[in-house]
Parts: C-alpha cells; sequence; structure tokens
C-alpha cells in the first residue's frame, strides 16, 4: 500500500509519521481516541473525566461558533441556532427528511427537494458536511491539546446502513476539518475490534452487534473471514433510543404522581430527574427523587416493566437481522453490546438470553466504537506488522458533473477490486451527447484534479432534460486497470474506456495531491457550494421560463411580470460570486411561485375533468 504522511505545519511530506486518530461522530456524542502503548486511549475532558462531546452546534454569530458541551444550554434558549442530530441529515435531501424536520428547532431549506440538504441560519445556509466539520475540528483540537502535537489523519466510524452519499459526506467533513480521513470504518466492524475479534486472521467468526444509544437502535450481524469483515445484514429504528426510555418514566410519574408541567423548562427539569433516576437503576434497585417539592421514586422492577414494549422492538429488530442473515441465533458466536442504553441490566439480559450467550459489556458501551476506530487506525499506520493490509486505490476516482465538479465513484482507500456504479441525468433538452470526464484526485473541482480519459457517449435518443437515465460504472481490477462504462438505460446506448489510474504519477505527486486537498478544503467546499448554488439557480430560471409558458393562460400580467422579475433578480446574483445571495433568490423565486404552482395543478386537473387538453 502507498503510505504517505503529511506535516501540515511545514507541509513536507514525510514518510515516518504513525498517528492516526480514531473517532465516532455520533448522533449524540462524539468521541476521539488514539494508541499508545497498544492500547486505545479516549480523549477526555479537561478534569479527565467524560470523552463524550455532545454532537451539539451553536452559532453565536456567524464567525462565533461553539460545540458541545459549551453549546448545550442554547439548545433552549436560542433553539434557531444550536444544531443537533446532525448525523442525521448527512447525505440526505429534503424529502428523505420531510417526515422529521419538526422534530428539529433549527431551519433545513425546503426547496431542492431531490439535492443534498442545507440549513439556515441567520442569512446563512450551511450544509450538514460543513456543521459535522465544527464538531471533527473540536475532536481534532482536544486530541492536539492533550498530544501537544498536531493531528492531521483520523479513521472515523458511520453506522453499517450508511449509504455512499452519508460516507461521501463524512469524509468531507473531516477533510474541511483538517483532517485525511484514511478510511471510514463501519461501528459494529470499530466495535469488534475493540474486543479484538477479527485482529488475528485466523479469526473467523460471526457477531451480532447490539447497539442502543440516545435516540437511536442499530442491529448489525459481520462476518470475518481471513481479517475481512463483512456486514451481512442490518436492521434497526432511527427513532428509539435512551430518550424514549426517560419519556416512558416521565409519562409513568405524571400519572402516578399527578404532575402538573407548566413551562417547557419544568418538562426539560422532568426529563432529567426521569434520566437521573434510569440512570440509578442501572446500579441500584430503588429510585428516590423529587419534582420541585413532589417526592418521586421507581423501582428496577417498574422499571422493567416500562421499557419492556421498547426493548421487545429492538428484539423484533434482532429476529429480522437474523432473518435476513439467513442464521439463527445459535450459529453467533460473540454478541458485543454498543450505546450507553446497553448499560441497563434488563437490556443486557433480554439479548443475552435471545443469542443464548454472554455479551460482551467489558468496556464502556459510550467509548467502545472510538476505541476500535483507533486500533483500525492503529492497523493503517502500519503500527501492527502481523496485520496485512490489503491492497486499496490510493487516491479518489470520479468523473465531472455540472458546474466542473468532481463526483466521486469511487473514493480512496478503497479495496480493489471493486466496482461502483451511479446514475446520473441531462441537465438539457434533447441532449445527444454527453462528454464523460474521469478524473482522480481528492479536490472538489475537476480543473484541479488530474484527467485521467474523456469520452463522449453518442446517439442518446432526444429526450427532455432529466429524462435519460445515465449509468456510470467504474470497475477497478486487482491490476489496477480501470474499466468506466457509460450506459443510457432506457435506449441501451452504451460506450465504455479502459485506463490505468497509477500510470504516470508516483508517492510523492500523490501525496501533494492529498496535502493540496487538505489545504484547500475551506475554499473547496465553498467554491463547490457556489457551484452547486448557481446549478441550482440556472435550474430554477430554466422551470420558472418553463412554467411562464405552459401557464400563460390563466397567469394574470403581474404574475408574470413578478416570475420574470424574481428569475432576473435570481440570474443576476448567478453571476456575482455569493451563494448565500443565490440561495436567498432561489428562495424568493421558490415562495413566488410554489403557490402558483400547486394552482397550475389544480387547473390542469379542472382542465382534464373537462375533456380539454391543456397545453
Ligand atoms: P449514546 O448515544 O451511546 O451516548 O447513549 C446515550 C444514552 O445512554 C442516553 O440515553 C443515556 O441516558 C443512556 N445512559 C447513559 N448511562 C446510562 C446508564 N448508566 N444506564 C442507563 N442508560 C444510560
Amino acid at each position: 500500500m502507498a503510505k504517505i504522511a503529511i506535516d501540515l505545519k511545514s507541509g513536507s511530506i514525510k514518510k515516518e509519521d504513525n498517528l492516526i486518530v480514531g473517532i465516532d461522530l455520533g448522533t449524540t456524542n462524539s468521541l476521539v481516541a488514539y494508541i499508545q502503548d497498544e492500547q486505545p486511549v479516549i480523549v477526555r475532558d479537561a478534569e479527565g473525566r467524560s470523552g463524550l462531546v455532545p454532537s451539539l452546534i451553536y452559532f453565536a454569530s456567524d464567525t462565533e461558533v461553539m460545540v458541545g458541551d459549551a453549546a448545550r444550554s442554547h439548545l433552549v434558549d436560542d433553539p434557531g441556532r444550536t444544531i443537533f442530530s446532525v448525523k442525521r441529515l448527512m447525505g440526505k435531501s429534503f424529502s428523505d427528511l420531510v417526515d422529521y424536520t419538526h422534530q428539529l428547532g433549527y431551519q433545513i431549506l425546503q426547496d431542492d427537494k431531490d439535492r443534498l440538504v442545507k440549513i439556515r441560519i441567520g442569512d446563512t445556509f450551511y450544509t450538514p458536511i460543513e456543521l459535522s466539520a465544527h464538531i471533527l475540528r473540536e475532536l481534532k483540537k482536544r486530541v492536539e491539546s492533550e498530544l501537544d502535537r498536531t493531528v492531521d489523519k483520523a479513521v472515523i466510524t458511520v453506522p453499517a446502513y450508511f449509504n455512499d452519499a452519508q460516507r461521501q459526506a463524512t469524509r468531507d467533513a473531516g477533510r474541511l476539518a483538517g483532517l485525511d480521513v484514511l478510511r471510514i470504518v463501519n461501528e459494529p466492524t470499530a466495535a469488534s475490534l475493540a474486543y479484538g475479534i477479527g485482529l488475528s486472521r485466523e479469526d473467523s467468526k460471526t457477531v451480532a452487534v447490539y447497539d442502543l444509544g440516545g435516540g437511536t437502535f442499530d442491529i448489525s450481524i459481520l462476518r470475518i473471514e481471513d481479517g475481512v469483515f463483512e456486514v451481512i445484514a442490518t436492521n434497526g429504528d432511527t427513532f428509539l433510543g435512551g430518550d424514549d426510555l426517560d419519556q416512558a418514566i416521565v409519562s409513568h410519574w405524571k400519572d402516578q404522581f399527578e404532575l402538573q408541567i407548566n413551562s417547557a423548562s419544568e418538562g426539560q427539569v422532568l426529563r432529567l430527574e426521569a434520566e437521573r433516576a434510569k440512570k440509578a437503576l442501572s446500579a441500584s434497585l430503588d429510585f428516590s427523587g423529587h419534582f420541585g417539592s413532589v417526592p418521586v421514586s421507581l423501582s428496577r422492577s417498574e422499571f422493567e416493566v416500562l421499557i419492556q414494549p421498547m426493548i421487545a422492538k429492538t428484539m423484533i429488530c434482532c429476529q429480522a437481522a437474523m432473518k435476513d442473515a439467513r442464521l439463527d441465533p445459535q450459529s453467533i458466536n460473540e454478541v458485543i453490546m454498543v450505546g450507553g442504553s446497553t448499560r441497563i441490566p434488563y437490556v443486557k439480559n433480554t439479548v443475552s438470553q435471545y443469542f443464548g450467550r454472554p455479551v460482551h459489556c467489558e468496556f464502556d458501551p459510550d467509548e467502545v466504537v472510538a476505541a476500535g476506530a483507533a486500533i483500525q487506525a492503529d492497523i493503517l499506520a502500519g503500527n501492527r506488522k502481523d496485520l496485512l493490509l490489503l491492497d486499496i486505490t490510493p487516491l479518489s476516482l470520479g468523473i465531472e458533473t455540472v458546474g466542473g465538479l468532481m463526483d466521486v465513484i469511487i473514493p480512496r482507500n478503497t479495496k480493489v477490486p471493486c466496482g461502483y456504479a451511479r446514475q446520473y441525468t441531462t441537465s438539457v433538452d434533447g441532449q445527444k451527447n454527453l462528454k464523460i470526464g474521469v478524473f482522480q484526485g481528492e479536490r472538489d473541482l475537476v480543473a484541479n484534479n488530474r484527467k485521467l480519459a474523456e469520452f463522449i457517449l453518442s446517439d442518446i435518443p432526444p429526450m427532455p432534460a432529466g429524462i435519460p437515465k445515465l449509468e456510470i460504472r467504474f470497475q477497478l481490477n486487482a491490476d489496477g486497470i480501470l474499466q468506466v462504462v457509460a450506459k443510457e438505460l432506457r435506449s441501451g446506448t452504451s460506450q465504455s474506456i479502459m485506463v490505468k489510474p497509477q500510470y504516470g504519477i508516483d508517492e510523492e505527486e500523490m501525496g501533494r495531491m492529498l496535502l493540496d486537498s487538505i489545504r484547500h478544503a475551506e475554499e473547496d467546499m465553498q467554491q463547490k457550494a457556489l457551484a452547486e448554488a448557481r446549478n441550482e439557480g440556472n435550474m430554477m430560471v430554466q422551470s420558472a421560463g418553463k412554467f411562464i409558458l405552459q401557464n400563460k393562460a390563466w397567469l394574470s400580467p403581474e404574475e408574470v411580470a413578478q416570475i420574470e422579475d424574481l428569475a432576473l433578480q435570481l440570474s443576476n446574483a448567478i453571476e456575482e460570486d455569493s451563494k448565500d445571495i443565490i440561495q436567498t433568490r432561489i428562495e424568493s423565486l421558490n415562495a413566488f411561485t410554489t403557490p402558483l404552482a400547486h394552482k397550475a395543478l389544480e387547473v390542469h386537473v379542472a382542465g382534464a375533468m373537462k375533456g380539454q387538453a391543456i397545453k
């Protein structure tokens, strides 16, 4: 494997730097760990207590950002500027999140339904990548201050079910935070490594990882063979976790002790007391506390009755995962518990009973994923000589998309051989030819990457923009030969090309490309955001024109003039360099045309019912 180390301070490329940290970037909490004397060490707060950094970001102003505990109190006093659960937004479009946005105190843009979401804070628009980068910067700062040195390489964990877009978003967030992300690792894989499972080549095992956190539940079934971890099934509930158990206690107490909640902050106080009870009951059999002047109490057996339905739900997910994996519970060799809520004895017992074996809970369930990420990082750093590293591709491979953007199809550090396909469409009506530029590198704009090849897919039957289904498939074989196949799926037209990405490039050059991608991460991402805003703006201007043409029969002259004016303002903004102004104008045009679009639909339906054709 090509192993390159970069010193970001001096900019030099070093052959020897074996520190790579492991990061658990969680929905509620995040952690960073590193390896010392072959053991994972979790980086803790200044008092040396908790390693958990709450995944919270508060924008006091556009330039003053607080992360972690410092942001917590603002969840209540300034919810519109306090971001939580950003992990749920990574790699998602508005239509993916439509049922969820009402639960957030901050504003998610509702316009570009199929593109990646943006979050509005004041007059600035952020991507989940930029927000996650703030959390990663905080973790980087923590580990740097503990070790008194620069840290610029990391392994970051993600849930096993994360798709390509979510993984790429996580990589981009790392890069923006100044971290070279050597690998994205599945959380259950990291948890297994923390327990030493899969560390030796001879290990051949089937492992279940039960992860019950604050807000989510995941079960993953892994098959480990020859040092390779394969996720064979996952299941879970993205809205089930410790918070729901707290709520169950709150409802129970409200009924039992006839509690009156008069304000949101009183509700918060009661919720915190319920969480205190829950945590206490993991160690003792009874809890007594109070809410204002009212004493409240709960026994462990009462608590178990309350949470039974929720834990039963997690077990149904386990059964479904086992069914997908075509396994029975006896064929699982190891069961690993992850997430703060697995400290509850009832949870441990229920899971242990189902799998018919004791569960692994020797490590702190909040820390095992970060610890495992640090172990994976140490393996990648080449510090564990006994472990062979697999062949990987050292630089990302992708194609040019509208606006000169690089769309990565095979991310760097992917094990070879491998094959990935992605679908695209056209942006112009009647487009017959499509130029496919194949690039290598880590920068967001293809102009800064290395061009490997270019070819044209011709003879696409003329169709309106957005209708053709163009599949681009990248197949990288064990000899490092890349085959790119472009196919229009509706007509079957296809074209392909072969290239050798490593031809004519040495380690030094690769190191320089990696270094550039981190050094320029901030400006690259700004340029990318601007290019994306321009693409979106151009599409809006085009559809506004089409909308006027198709509906001029009933639109009033004032409405037409207003759409034209808003579209012109948007066109003017596209010529300038501010993505926020473009976004604001998109919003304005969208706000004006959305009710008209609904009306257009009604007019069309009414017309169709009368049997008239409307053009
Ligand atoms: P995580 O998302 O993995 O950090 O899990 C946090 C969840 O674990 C929260 O719902 C906490 O209330 C819960 N938790 C933490 N400690 C305990 C404990 N001792 N017993 C029960 N639940 C706990």
